[in-house]
C-alpha cells in the first residue's frame, strides 16, 4: 500500500516579535518535527490537547501555511515548494472540513451556490452541470434538494456541516483534512456526522487526517492514531495497538482520562494519571523530552537528550527513552553509553 500522504519532519515555527523595532525575539514552534505517512484509503487520526498543534499541523499539510521547514508529499507532489498557481490546482485533490462549519458558511449564499462555489472556481461548467452536480452532492451527504435556495441559517448544526462536507467534495478530493468536524455539534449529532464520513469513505475512497481532542470518536473512526504534545508527535500506531498497549507515558495519561463506557469493563479501568503542571509554551518548550516537566516516569537522561521517534514494534512509533534499550528499564548501568 502506498502513502497518499507522505510528511517528513515538518516545522511550523511562527515568529514573535516584540519591543519598538518589532525584531524578532522567537518563534511559537507550533509543529516542531513530525513525521507520518497516511495511506491511501485510511483515515489517520491526528489527537492531543488543544494547542498541541494538531490543527496547525493540519492546516499545514494542506499548504494553508508556507512550511518553516520539512517535507510534506500529497498524491506524488511535495506540495511545500509548488507554486500558488499549481497549489490552486492542487486543491481539488485535497480539501478541508472545519470544526465549526458556521463560520465559513457565506450567510448571504444560498446553500446551492456555498456548494457550487469550488465548482465556479476551478471549472468552466455550464450552470446546468454545474446544478445536476450540487443536487448529486446534496444527496450523497443526506441534504433535500429542495433546499437548494435557502440560506444557512436556516439548518440546524448538523445539516451545516453536512453543507460543508458536500462543498468539500464538490471537487472529487481523494485527501480531506478533518478538523475536529463534530466538536461543535450535539453529542446526538455527532454519531451521524461520523457515520457520514465514513460512508463516503467507503463510497468515493477518501483519505482522511481525523483531527480531534476525542479520544473515543477517534478510536471509532481511525485505522491508526498519531498523538501530539507540545509540537510533536510522541506515538503514532494502528488503533488497537495505541489504545491496548500504548508505549508514551503521554498516551497513558491521555487513554487513563477516557471514560469506560461498559460498566461491565469498569473493573478493567486504567487508572486515571493525573499529570502535574502546565503544558509548557511552544514558544519556550524544555531541554530534552519535550514531556519531561510532566512525565510521571522522567528520568535523568530525559532531560539531557530528545528521545528519538522510533519504530519499537512494527508500524508502532514513539519517541521515549523507555522504548530505548540503552535507557529503558530493562537497561543495566553498564550498558549506559559514555
Ligand atoms: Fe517521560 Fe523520559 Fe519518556 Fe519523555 S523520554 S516521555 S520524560 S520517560
Ligand atoms: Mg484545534
Amino acid at each position: 500500500q502506498r502513502p497518499l500522504v507522505e510528511v517528513r519532519d515538518l516545522k511550523m515555527h511562527f515568529p514573535i516579535h516584540s519591543g519598538l523595532l518589532r525584531r524578532q525575539t522567537g518563534a511559537v514552534k507550533a509543529v516542531d518535527g513530525v513525521t507520518f505517512d497516511i495511506y491511501e484509503g485510511e483515515t489517520l487520526g491526528l489527537v492531543g490537547e488543544s494547542g498541541c498543534g494538531k490543527s496547525t499541523c493540519g492546516r499545514a499539510v494542506l499548504r494553508l501555511y508556507d512550511l518553516t521547514s520539512g517535507e510534506v508529499v500529497v498524491d506524488g507532489r511535495a506540495i511545500g515548494t509548488e507554486s500558488q498557481g499549481s497549489l490552486r490546482r492542487m486543491r481539488t485533490t485535497m480539501q478541508m472540513v472545519f470544526q465549526d462549519p458556521q463560520a465559513c458558511l457565506n450567510p448571504r449564499m444560498t446553500v446551492g451556490a456555498i456548494i457550487g462555489e469550488p465548482l465556479d472556481e476551478h471549472t468552466d461548467w455550464p450552470r446546468k452541470k454545474k446544478r445536476a452536480r450540487v443536487e448529486e452532492l446534496m444527496d450523497q451527504v443526506g441534504l433535500n434538494r429542495a433546499f437548494l435556495n435557502r440560506y444557512p441559517h436556516e439548518f440546524s448544526g448538523g445539516q451545516r456541516q453536512r453543507i460543508g462536507i458536500a462543498r468539500a467534495l464538490a471537487l472529487k478530493p481523494k485527501f480531506i483534512v478533518c478538523d475536529e468536524p463534530i466538536a461543535a455539534l450535539d453529542v446526538s449529532i455527532q454519531a451521524q456526522v461520523v457515520n457520514l464520513l465514513e460512508e463516503l469513505q467507503d463510497e468515493l475512497g477518501l483519505t482522511y487526517l481525523f483531527i480531534s481532542h476525542d479520544l473515543s470518536m477517534v478510536r471509532h473512526i481511525a485505522d491508526r492514531v498519531a498523538v501530539m504534545y507540545l509540537g510533536k508527535v510522541v506515538e503514532l500506531a494502528p488503533r488497537d495497538a495505541l489504545y491496548d498497549e500504548p508505549l508514551h507515558p503521554y498516551t497513558e495519561a491521555l487513554l487513563s482520562a477516557v471514560p469506560e463506557p461498559d460498566p461491565a469493563m469498569a473493573g478493567r479501568k486504567r487508572e486515571r494519571i493525573v499529570l502535574k503542571g502546565d503544558v509548557p509554551s511552544p514558544a519556550n518548550p524544555p531541554a530534552g523530552c519535550n514531556f519531561c516537566t510532566r512525565c510521571p516516569k522522567v528520568m535523568e537522561v530525559c532531560h539531557r537528550i530528545d528521545p528519538a521517534f522510533r519504530e519499537v514494534r512494527p508500524g508502532h512509533f514513539a519517541a521515549c527513552h523507555l522504548n530505548d534499550p540503552r535507557y529503558g528499564p530493562e537497561h543495566s548501568e553498564s550498558a549506559e553509553p559514555t
